[in-house]
């Protein structure tokens, strides 16, 4: 066994930028660890990184380029889609001007070599493209009011400080170079406050945990601020000689008590009380701005208060003191490569509004949309809106990973490699260094990075010259600024390099201002944040996810239903129930959830992840207002107000399914996740873990039966089986509808009479079915749509009970759906198989590791293992589909 171990970056949307060592055995990625070598974030590295090793071999991963033809994707090479994608701009940009053309590149990953994307629509000659920002926009915006520039301490300097005020940022979950150096403070006898409307992860590190009402953290700031002033403790060095506007903002201050601006903020005075002591006795402290102040219309009025609090004192320009909040990503680059200049007036489109932009465009319409490194349709606000504009375009060419929502409305998918198999260099958000992205294993599959793709795309245009390079060429050209400070590509291969920059900013007490002073905020509207809706009584909170960065879940790592945790009070008030289905409404949509509640919530807040797919029914965006903050043009979600509603249950919503699972390696997939997500409240058993088989069907009203490897004629092995089949009868003879998959399928014939007898071979893999004439007229089959190639993994099979009916046959197998009795469906296939399953089963077959069909494995070649692994992407969504289809139909049945 060959092992080989190389230094790299994480490129993912994370301020943290980790240093990571990637350990590769025989080509294959075992492990992502940190990098010890790396001066700020050590050897540490976050849990997340084993999820990448998962994406990169995800069997969900799309690994080939693909195309739409009649709605329906099919496998294509590279240059049939690099010609259809450059004939489409070509003739786009010939009819109605490059500005038809709309480029949407996303935050997934922000690397050097990405700079060059947008090079290549402005040698196009100019297409629309996106301003402002779906994260930080606003906050940026309010400090470079304050500071001229927003610069922010080097996290390394946080050792400096005695204490620590964490305001909405939560580094356990998404910066956690942080988290030792809050401990670091706290075993120093430091104070280190958490300042979130939510209770994040990291108030388990903290000392103090105080929760304004969202969007109100200024009044806070102005209460403390009021504090220290009426102690005395103010800076007046800073107030008098380094900071204009102070007159009114001290007028702002004036016109209201500390009390008033408490009750503002949503917290009592002593939360106030805590602030101002901390920053006169614990000093200095070091302030760390977060994501969510970000995420509101008014967020200046959040952000300009805080950084002036900062100021008030004293800590700003001092070691271990700051209000920090971010860095330029792409700062050490020479930016002119993103060729704006070419086109200094081409249109750009607000990124708030990004789907009523797209709809709105005129002269030219935008005609075609090409996305890379983003997933806007789940990710911006009022998705509605933006799916609508994207299928308004003609051809929409997605760049990424995973089938995800945007992916799913294109016309072309370009399969793109992770960072774990690219050369680059990788800048940060959260802090000073630049780091090497070393490729760590060849690309999966076919999949190019999004540099090979715009070189080759590039290929078929008359700039091609201007824009083929290699990547290192390009990296020497591009980084400039950083080999002027005395670095070379060599040396950032071998590990990271810290910029020139200040370790505390404003240190000589000079700002970038035309004054040269901080500026205050001078003026304020109490009015603007105070706009309440008694029909939307809850402010949606739509926070990071502490598994997964924004939208990189797969389809099957997302639960059947999205959570959210409401105020105990408050969903009492509401009449919903603690792990209840509910409704969240808001005026722009609706979405069904499961409740759960906290006592310890505010009562004016809803709390939930963002970043789930609208496909796997988990689009907050779908109820998210596209407005634009006031100042940065960023994204305000967080001024969603939504109510909360118990679900009507009657009809589906609320059916009451029992569903039994003979094996916990054959769990119910997407056919069970269907049924959650339509409403349905299951009630799962494992009688091979003892759980005893409902005498009858009372209590229920449907019945699901899964799969598993014991074998259905064999009650001494499994003695819950005339139990079992017993209760399948029971369901159908009381007209309650029974599903039964593989082995369920089989007890189902047996239950009715049919006999179950061993097939000669095992039958295994994605198989070919047709449905049958009396399928064609079946209400859960017939309308179901085509019948993909299906998951089969079964050794046994069955002769029809007398009465059913053949509704999908098999070549090899013929018997493969069938109905019996009332409503009862058998499905020999496994229709409800996802990706994980399929991974799961693939691997431990392929490596002769289940012993129960070990004997089988000889029938399959290391080929067709292969091949069916590198068509897995489209295999699997098309049996997702379909297995939606037929569970919603099958929940009709009466
Ligand atoms: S996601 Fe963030 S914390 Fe985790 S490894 Fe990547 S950069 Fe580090």
């Amino acid at each position: 066994m060959s092992q080989r171990k190389i230094v790299t970056t994480c490129t993912r949307d994370c301020p943290n930028s980790c240093g990571l060592i990637a350990t590769v055995e025989d080509g294959r990625l075992v492990k992502l660890s940190g990098d010890p070598a790396h001066p700020l974030t050590g050897g540490v590295a976050c849990h997340k990184t084993a999820k990448y090793i998962k994406r990169v071999y995800s069997a969900e991963r799309i690994t080939h380029p693909l195309r739409k033809v009649d709605g329906r994707w099919r496998r294509a090479t590279w240059d049939e889609v690099l010609d259809l994608v450059a004939d489409k701009l070509k003739s786009v940009v010939a009819e109605s001007g490059p500005e038809a053309v709309l480029y949407y590149q996303g935050y997934g990953e922000r690397t050097a070599l990405k700079l060059l994307n947008k090079y290549f629509f402005n040698l196009l000659g100019g297409a629309t493209t996106m301003r402002g920002s779906l994260c930080g926009g606003a906050g940026q915006g309010a400090q470079n009011l304050d500071f001229g520039e927003r610069v922010s301490h080097d996290p390394l300097d946080h050792f400096n400080s005695k204490s620590m005020i964490l305001w909405a940022r939560n580094p356990v979950s998404t910066n956690i170079s942080l988290v030792k150096i809050a401990k670091d403070i706290k075993k120093r006898g430091g104070r280190v406050v958490v300042i979130d409307p939510a209770r994040s992860m990291s108030v388990n590190i903290a000392t103090h945990h105080v929760r304004p009402k969202p969007g109100r953290d200024g009044c806070l700031a102005m209460a403390a601020a009021k504090l220290i002033l009426e102690a005395g403790a103010e800076d007046r060095d800073f107030i008098e000689n380094r900071a204009e506007g102070w007159a009114e903002y001290k007028a702002i201050l004036d016109s209201f008590s500390v009390p008033e601006l408490c009750a503002l903020a949503g917290v009592p005075v002593t939360d106030a009380e805590l602030l101002a002591d901390t920053l006169m006795n614990q000093f200095p402290t070091s302030i760390l701005l977060g994501w969510g102040l970000h995420r509101h219309e008014y967020a200046h009025y959040a952000i300009r208060p805080i950084d002036a609090l900062g100021g008030i004192a004293g800590i700003l320009g001092v070691s271990g003191g700051g209000v920090s909040q971010g860095f330029e990503e792409y700062g050490p680059y020479d930016q002119a490569w993103w060729g704006d200049h070419l086109h200094p007036d081409h249109r750009t489109l607000l990124i708030p509004r990004v789907g009523e932009e797209i709809l709105s465009a005129r002269d030219p319409e935008i005609r075609m949309i090409v996305v890379t490194a983003g997933n806007p349709v789940c990710m911006a606000p009022n998705a509605d809106r933006i799916l609508q504009g994207f299928n308004k375009a003609e051809m929409v060419v997605y760049s990424g990973h995973f089938m995800d929502d945007t992916a799913e409305l294109a016309d072309i998918f370009l399969p793109a490699t992770t960072f774990l198999e690219e050369d680059d260099l990788m800048a940060s958000y959260g802090h000073n260094f630049v780091g090497p992205v070393n490729r760590a294993i060849e690309p999966v599959g076919e999949t190019k990075s999004e540099f090979q793709m715009f070189q080759e795309l590039a290929a078929r245009f008359p700039f091609a010259l201007q824009y083929q390079r290699s990547a290192d060429d390009w990296l020497r050209i591009i980084c400039t600024p950083l080999w002027d400070q005395g670095t070379d590509l060599e040396s950032v291969r071998k590990g990271p390099f810290r910029l020139e920059a200040p370790m505390v900013p404003y240190a000589d007490g000079v700002f970038p201002t035309e004054s040269g002073r901080f500026r205050f905020m001078t003026e304020f509207d109490p009015a603007a944040l105070q706009r309440e809706d008694p029909e939307y009584p809850y402010k949606l909170l739509t926070i990071a996810p502490h598994g997964y960065i924004c939208s990189e879940r797969t389809l099957a790592e997302h639960d059947a239903l999205p959570t959210v945790v409401l105020n105990t009070a408050e969903a009492h008030r509401g009449g919903v129930l603690d792990g209840g289905h509910v409704v969240v409404r808001s005026p722009y949509g609706r979405l069904m959830a499961l409740l759960k509640v906290d006592e310890a919530m505010r009562s004016d807040v809803l709390i939930t992840e963002r970043g789930g797919w609208n496909k796997a029914g988990h689009g907050f965006n779908l109820l998210t207002r596209d407005i634009p903050s006031i100042v940065g043009q960023g994204t305000p979600f967080y001024e969603t107000r939504v109510t909360v509603e118990p679900c009507p249950q009657d009809g589906i919503i609320g059916s009451r399914v029992l569903v039994v699972q003979n094996s916990s390696q054959s769990p119910g997939g997407n056919f069970t996740k269907e049924l959650a997500r339509q409403g349905c409240l299951l009630t799962a058993i494992l009688p091979t873990q003892g759980d005893p088989i409902p005498e009858n069907a009372d209590g229920y009203d449907r019945l699901v039966v899964l799969g598993g490897p014991q074998h259905a004629f064999d009650d001494q092995a499994s003695p819950h089986f005339p139990a079992l089949m017993r209760l399948m009868r029971e369901f159908d003879r009381t007209g309650k509808p029974v599903a039964g998959i593989c082995l369920g399928c089989q007890l189902l014939a047996r239950a009715h009479g049919g006999a179950v007898w061993t097939l000669p071979e095992l039958e295994f893999g994605f198989v070919r079915h047709a449905l049958t004439g009396a399928g064609e007229q079946d209400p859960v089959l017939g309308q179901a749509g085509p019948v993909p190639p299906l998951m089969e993994f079964h050794e046994d099979s069955f002769d029809l009970p007398e009465g059913a009916e053949l509704l999908v046959r098999g070549d090899s197998c013929a018997n493969q759906c069938f109905k019996v009795g009332k409503a009862s469906y058998g499905f020999q296939f496994h229709l409800e198989m996802d990706s994980l399953t399929a991974d799961e089963w693939f691997d431990e077959f392929q490596r002769g590791d289940i012993d129960t069909y070990a004997q089988y494995r000889s029938q399959f070649t290391d080929e067709f293992f292969a091949d069916t692994r590198s068509r897995f992407p489209l295999l699997i969504q098309q049996s997702a589909d379909f297995c939606r289809n037929v569970a919603k139909n099958w929940l009709r049945l009466k």
